[in-house]
């Protein structure tokens, strides 16, 4: 496995497996990698003869009062994960490296972003969407992977490369959760174990929706406030969002007729998390209540 830090260095190495015909995988993170990202790996190991794992803690991505600075970080345990999981090849470039002093392009989206977690990080999916480009031309992926975990980024990554033609074929991966259920992510680190308790209100807020969802429950509303409650109860607990929306748009809608995001963001103390479940084949099409 090699490390590359500038981005004429994966030219080289890309422009060599391009030339020997591999097909080549790309798995974007921002590092401090768990079972999540590695699913992902082993995923983009499986489907391609090269794999690219891009560790990069994104500032474009970050609001001026985000977790830029203490966002935590380990490259040399990254690396471990990442050989272990079958990578051919780390980049790891700098800030500067990746937005020189320069730089003033930016790729910017409508109506997907404004929604969910756009409007509390309005900056956050113009910075994921310029990242996520850079990287694309650096690497020249034939596939990238995506985890469902980051719902919203996903669906805004597949339009992106609709809206803008990319060649790349976009494999979103499910959610890998702890055994009590939490959600994995880097960000689980910053809980104090209280809080770490305290955080089982997300996932149980999604399995009961989902379980909902699942018995016929057709009207956004009763699952909504389902979940909402569910959080509620805990005094650690603040809600930014519990929303329905349509996978497409991400625009709330009032009854499950068509393939849905339900998802969530909750402070937990100062760590904000987020958690999701996704239907795209609804038992009940109709959304008339069986
Ligand atoms: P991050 O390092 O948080 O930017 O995440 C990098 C990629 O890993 C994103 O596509 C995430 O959606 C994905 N990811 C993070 N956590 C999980 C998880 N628990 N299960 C599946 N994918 C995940």
């Amino acid at each position: 496995m090699k490390l590359a830090e500038t981005i004429a260095q994966v030219r080289d190495i890309v422009k060599q497996w391009k030339h020997d015909g591999k097909s080549v995988g790309l798995v974007p993170t921002m590092g401090y990698l768990h079972e999540g990202h590695l699913s992902l790996i082993e995923r983009a190991r499986k489907e391609n003869d090269r794999v690219v794992v891009s560790i990069f803690v994104n500032p474009t991505q970050f609001g001026p009062n985000e977790d830029l600075d203490s966002y935590p970080r380990d490259l040399e345990h990254d690396m471990a994960l990442c050989k272990g999981a079958g990578a051919d090849l780390i980049f790891h470039p700098t800030p500067a490296e990746m937005y020189p002093k320069s730089f003033c392009s930016f790729v910017d989206m409508d109506v997907l972003t404004k929604e969910l977690c756009g409007l509390s990080r309005p900056v956050h999916f113009r910075g994921v969407c310029t990242v996520v480009s850079k990287l694309f031309h650096i690497v020249t992926p034939d596939r990238a992977y995506f985890g469902e975990k980051d719902a919203q980024q996903l669906a805004v990554i597949r339009r992106m490369v609709q809206d803008l033609n990319m060649d790349i074929d976009i494999v979103g991966c499910p959610i890998v959760r702890e055994p009590d259920g939490l959600a994995k992510s880097s960000r689980n680190t910053y809980l104090s174990p209280e809080e770490r308790k305290a955080a089982l209100v997300l996932s149980r807020s999604i399995f009961a929706g989902k379980q909902l969802a699942e018995q016929g429950e057709t009207d956004a509303t009763v699952i909504r406030n389902k979940m909402s409650e569910i959080i509620e109860a805990e005094p650690l607990a603040k809600i930014d969002y519990v929303k329905i929306v349509d996978l497409n748009t991400m625009q709330q809608i009032p009854t499950l007729d068509r393939p849905f995001l339900a998802a969530i963001a909750v402070y937990i103390g100062k760590t904000r998390l987020i958690d999701n479940f996704m239907m795209t084949q609804l038992s009940n099409p109709g959304g008339v209540k069986s």
